[in-house]
């Protein structure tokens, strides 16, 4: 049997600099447990534009579609603000996410303990705190028609977009929500405004219709995504897999992830409908951009491109053990105190480069693979 593959795209910025420390990660699973992948890399983004004048070529697009995940560092840079918008770096991420047709967004909020004093809250609510937000990706108000910006007839403009979903599009992401939550706490809380939408009104009943007629098993809960914000700071361990669309999961994620401190250490995984090998179609991405204040300087945390690797290792590829050995081995690395510079706080300790974090985690896979 030939090995999973993986494709690697870099992309621009700190990218290619975190992606180096994941490639070291996945040499390290080949090396010590077995676990081997056909790994190929290409670009996107900006260096993409800059060899072949698109963001995404069609040969790397067919790559994308045929391998069994995709991991991609971060796109973007001032370099290429003034390019046309057909062209700019982020228009290859979206035509990723687009043709993969990549409709559920896994964003963990996750507070590693040594890190917990980094949260804007009080480290007793988000210590411990492992919580995942499910956000659909695919459709919503960020792709309804109609849309645009429209002259009234008083000489005045009107900015419209709609809101608008499907059965089928609530259905297949609950699905994914309910699946998870059984590999979790069984638990799923389901966030839209029912009070003042319609789109709201069938996103909770056709999540209701899922959970009885295939999940009865997983506990489900409603909550308007107003006061599921308010919660998520009062009292976030409350939750396990919140599923929500695509403007509140985009706006409810963000809020999520900062409960536990850095950029540099969040993963996030988009998941698609499963293709002929039983595996879906996914790609795994920090949700950092390409951070080009630091780029090249050696200051770039690894840690959310590795742990994008870790959920790749659990979700595509069923290797839930290698993802919590590497989880562990990253949670060993912080509880020793080593830092890179973004996160280091008033305690004044050496920060190390991107490579001397890398450095760190392998050591200590090396340690607990022998433990
Ligand atoms: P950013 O995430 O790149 O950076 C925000 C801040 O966080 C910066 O100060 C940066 O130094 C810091 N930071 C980010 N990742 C870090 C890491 N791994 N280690 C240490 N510090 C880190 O967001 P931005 O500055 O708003 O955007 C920069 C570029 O990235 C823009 O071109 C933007 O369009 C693009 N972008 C791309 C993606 C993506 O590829 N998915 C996401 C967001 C932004």
């Amino acid at each position: 049997m030939s090995n999973p593959s993986i494709l690697i795209l870099p992309g621009d910025g700190i990218g290619p600099e975190v992606m180096v420390e994941v490639r070291r990660v996945i040499d390290w699973f080949g090396a010590n447990r077995g676990l081997n992948f056909d790994v190929t890399e290409d670009l996107v983004g900006g260096a993409a534009y800059d060899a072949h004048g698109t963001p995404l070529t069609d040969e790397t697009m067919a790559k994308a579609m045929e391998v069994d995940a995709v991991l991609l560092g971060a796109v973007g840079g001032p370099k290429y603000d003034d390019l046309d918008f057909s062209v700019k770096p982020e228009r290859g991420l979206l035509r990723l996410r687009k043709e993969m047709d990549l409709y559920s967004n896994l964003r963990p909020a996750q507070c590693f303990d040594a890190l917990a004093g980094f949260s804007s809250l009080k480290s007793e609510i988000v210590s411990g705190l492992d919580i995942m937000i499910i956000r659909e990706l695919t459709s919503g108000i960020y792709f309804g028609e109609p849309r645009g910006i429209i002259e009234d007839n008083q000489g005045g403009r009107v900015g419209v977009n709609t809101q608008r979903y499907t059965t089928d599009e609530i259905r297949r992401v609950a699905r994914s929500a309910f699946e998870l939550a059984r590999k979790r706490s069984n638990k799923v809380c389901s966030m839209e405004k029912a009070n003042v939408m319609e789109s709201g009104i069938l996103w909770r009943e056709e999540v209701q219709w899922v959970h009885d007629n295939e999940y009865p098993d997983v506990e489900l809960s409603h909550m308007y995504a107003d006061a599921g914000a308010m919660q998520l700071v009062r009292w976030p361990k409350q939750f396990d897999v919140i599923v929500t669309d695509n403007l509140f999961g985009d706006i409810l994620s963000d809020c999520a992830a900062m409960l536990t401190g850095s950029l540099g250490m969040l993963p996030s995984a988009s998941i698609g409908a499963p293709s002929e090998t039983g595996r879906p179609k996914a790609l795994y991405e920090p949700v950092h951009g390409s951070a080009p204040d630091i780029a090249g300087q050696g200051k770039a945390n690894p840690i959310a491109c590795i742990l994008s690797f870790a959920m790749a290792l659990r979700y595509s590829f069923d290797e839930g053990d290698a993802a919590s050995l590497l989880e562990n081995a990253i949670e060993a690395v912080l509880a020793a105190g080593h830092r890179t510079p973004d996160l280091i706080g008033e305690e004044g300790r050496t920060p190390l480069t991107t490579i001397q974090m890398g450095d760190e985690i392998l050591k200590s896979l090396d340690s607990l693979n022998q433990a």
